[in-house]
């Protein structure tokens, strides 16, 4: 079947499961969206991109922000400084937990794909002031997904700082442990901002598209992040990107992948192809539930298992 077909029937299968879902309500903004709305869109090889159902519709990055501001802090910093804040290791826990942050006092949080290590990432980032810290990751967000009108959504913006105490307390937490020296304050604007990019599936899945294919830009070919760093974001992924479901993950799609509450989720099948799922509707870990019947499908259709 050609790449349409797939995606349309990946869409087609998934639709029901949404009803079994709920939009995120702890950030207000996220809540207005429709729980049965679906899109998908995939980006092969020399950018063939090809998509179906919403997905030109817009909707905010959240954690798949993670990966791109952790991209950027290794980058900026090199490996060896950016991993002595944070670890390498899942943990089991939801996103937001901070139960490990205050039994181990001092420690690093486990890993940059929860909310408590990417704080820390946030805080690796170098800029003059944090409208610059902000502008730098935001541009990085438009190289790497090919559309520079990528733009900050400032509803949610506003309604995440509006209700993120839990955020607000893990970087209180982590500056009291010593694992961040910045202003509070300004981390958590360049974390809240990141988390409110909005984009849509082409968008994300040219995202995904680059790291499929090693740092590489699907289109021209131009290297737009270095190989070794692609290398370990993507492990990352594979161990915790799915939230506390990457182990099930791995297991059953096989994708180094990395979701968010917003309801979008990043693939990159590895030297084969980006894809980008979207389906507001969340299960109890916070992924999408049309959006991993999707990849579900598309893994075994197109044999995108890794392992
Ligand atoms: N902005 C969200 C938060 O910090 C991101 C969570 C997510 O997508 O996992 O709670």
């Amino acid at each position: 079947m050609e790449y349409g077909g797939l995606l349309n029937e990946a869409l087609l299968r998934a639709q029901p499961y949404t009803a079994r879902g709920k939009t995120a309500t702890y950030i207000g903004e996220l809540s207005k969206k429709d729980p049965s709305h679906l899109g998908i869109a995939l980006c092969g090889p020399e950018g063939r991109m090809c998509s179906a159902g919403y997905s030109s519709e817009k909707f905010t990055m959240q954690s798949i922000s993670k990966v791109v501001t952790l991209i950027a802090a290794l980058e900026q910093n090199g490996a060896e400084s950016v991993f002595s804040r944070v670890g390498m290791e899942p943990t089991g826990d939801a996103f937001n937990s901070m139960v490990r942050l205050d039994l181990l006092s001092g420690s690093r949080p486990f890993n940059p794909m929860i909310n408590a290590g990417a704080i820390a990432v946030a805080d690796c980032i170098r800029g003059n002031n944090v409208a610059e810290r902000v502008a730098l990751c935001l541009d990085f967000a438009r190289k790497l997904t090919r559309n520079p009108s990528l733009s900050i959504d400032q509803a949610v913006l506003a309604s995440e700082k509006a209700t993120g105490y839990k955020n607000r307390a893990i970087v209180n937490l982590l500056e009291s442990n010593g694992v961040v020296s910045g202003s509070p304050e300004e981390i958590l604007e360049l974390y809240f901002s990141m988390c409110s990019i909005s984009a849509d599936c082409r968008d994300l899945a040219c995202l995904a598209a680059v790291l499929a294919g090693g740092g590489t830009d699907p289109f021209t070919g131009e290297r737009l992040v270095r190989f070794d760093i692609v290398r370990l974001v993507r492990s990352l992924m594979v161990t915790c990107g799915m939230y506390d479901y990457s182990g099930e993950f791995a297991s059953t799609v096989g994708i180094p992948s990395k979701s968010g509450v917003g309801g979008g989720i990043i693939s990159a099948a590895i030297g084969k192809c980006g894809i980008a799922v979207y389906g507001p509707a969340l299960d109890s870990h916070g992924n999408s539930v049309g959006g991993l019947k999707m990849l579900e499908y598309l893994s075994d259709e197109m044999d995108l298992n890794m392992f």
